[in-house]
């Protein structure tokens, strides 16, 4: 992974005997952009510039050891879990993994509990000891049926009824997207589902796991490779005209790479606070959830509980959503959805450019679908190069 300069860039491939143009200029080294940087360098030879405007590589699942020593996800919590046993196999070519269940706890009336909503929960905030098949029934009871489920309202309110739905949806998700859930689609709020037996994870997938050291160091194995040269503290709009490469796969916002031609894509934002504790421990667990309206943060995460890591001192970070910002979050609703279509037109009439990733497709995925979705953009390529002659081969 050398990494070059502006000045280097230009005059193309830092590898001795290489084309002067690089085959590919990647934009963005988070997820997307590293894994179809490692694939396309390793797999097909070919000869890749990885950017990013940021100062690092690994995007928002960047981790860092602060000045106290912890180790700390820049950009909020980042948990690995999937079900796809092909994308633990690739990430496991560049770190090993330490197992790790996700468990969040909500403040809820003054007390601490478990979401997603389950067992426990519903006993505890209603001080009841109630059975699975109990729980069952009291749900069922409360619940509201919606003939059409739409919104993130309509999930929720359908599946535990309108007072659970206030207490441990409607505030945190106006807070999270600057939205009520009626404005939203279901698909934000089914992420999160209700159980009535006692599983407290926050995950069921079948691996749930993290990077033994770290996010970053996976990614700086990835992207380690005499064929990759990564530059950074650089936007794309530096190099566009500045650099010369053959094809672009762009993993930053697809509205800003037209200009905001059709208008923007909302994005919603996040402002992290950090702050290191003279306390070993702050909280039970890694995560606790405030869906009360009048506090200002949606939630606190305290990082040793997803490190591991052994230290007298404890490190935390409080999220306060906001619209401007780094751009975080897609907003799924029906009218950026509509925008997004046109925006993918367009991509589509763009010969030379292929968007990527969670900015780049406008898609609420979490990690192991990016993976998921640049190793099929690989397939493809692969595919395609297979079919053609080498030196057009390069035109996915
Ligand atoms: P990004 O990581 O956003 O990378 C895009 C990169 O492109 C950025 O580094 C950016 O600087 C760069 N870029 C953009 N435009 C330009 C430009 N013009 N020029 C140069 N560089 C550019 N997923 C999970 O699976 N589990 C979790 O627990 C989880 N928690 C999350 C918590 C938070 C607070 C957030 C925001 C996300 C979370 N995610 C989680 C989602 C996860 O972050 C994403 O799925 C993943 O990081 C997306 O990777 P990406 O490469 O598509 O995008
Ligand atoms: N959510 C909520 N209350 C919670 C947790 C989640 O209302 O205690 C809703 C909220 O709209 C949130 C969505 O469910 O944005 C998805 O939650 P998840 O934890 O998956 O969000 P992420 O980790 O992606 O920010």
């Amino acid at each position: 992974m050398p990494q070059i300069t502006l000045e280097a860039a230009r005059s193309g491939p830092s590898r001795q005997g290489a084309d002067s143009a690089y085959d590919y200029l990647i934009v963005g080294a988070g997820f997307a952009g590293s894994v179809i940087a490692e694939r396309l360098a390793e797999g097909l030879g070919r000869q890749v510039l990885l950017i990013d405007r940021r100062n690092h590589i690994a995007g928002n699942a960047y981790d860092h050891y602060d000045a106290a020593g912890l180790l700390v996800h820049r950009y909020g919590p980042h948990i690995f879990h999937t079900n796809a046993q092909r994308i633990v196999d690739y990430l496991s070519r560049f770190t090993q993994w330490r197992p790790y269940e996700h468990r969040v706890l909500a403040k809820v009336d003054g007390q601490l509990l478990p979401i997603p909503i389950n067992l426990a929960t519903l006993n505890a905030l209603y001080g009841l000891s109630m059975t699975s098949a109990q729980a069952e029934q009291f749900l069922a009871e409360r619940a509201e049926p919606v003939a059409t489920i739409r919104t993130s309202e309509d999930v929720v309110v359908n599946q535990i009824g309108r007072e659970l739905y206030e207490k441990f949806f409607r505030g945190y998700t106006r807070k999270q997207w600057g939205l009520d859930p009626s404005a939203l689609d279901k698909s934000v709020t089914s992420r999160v589902p209700t159980r009535t037996n006692e599983d407290d994870r926050y995950f069921t997938d079948t691996f749930q796991i993290m990077p033994r050291d770290g996010y970053t160091r996976m990614f700086e194995r990835m992207i380690d490779h005499p064929r990759i040269d990564l530059l950074l503290s650089t936007d794309f709009k530096q190099v566009r005209h500045a650099v010369k490469f053959r094809h672009v796969i762009y993993c930053g916002p697809i509205d800003e790479y037209f200009d905001f031609q059709l208008g923007r894509l909302p994005y919603r934002s996040l402002r992290f606070e950090h702050q290191t504790l003279e306390q070993e421990r702050y909280q039970p667990v890694a995560v606790v959830n405030f869906p009360d309206p009048e506090v200002p943060y949606t939630r606190i995460t305290e990082y040793k509980h997803l490190t591991g890591q052994t230290h007298p001192r404890t490190s935390i970070s409080y999220e306060f959503p906001c619209d401007d910002g780094d751009p975080y979050y897609p907003v799924p609703r029906p009218e950026n959805a509509e925008l997004y279509k046109r925006y993918r037109a367009l991509a589509e009439q763009t010969p030379n450019v292929t968007f990527l990733g969670r900015l780049g497709t406008y898609k609420y995925y979490n990690m192991d679908q990016v993976v998921g979705q640049a190793l099929a953009l690989y397939r493809d390529i692969e595919a395609q190069s297979a079919a053609l002659p080498a030196e057009a081969g390069l035109d996915a």
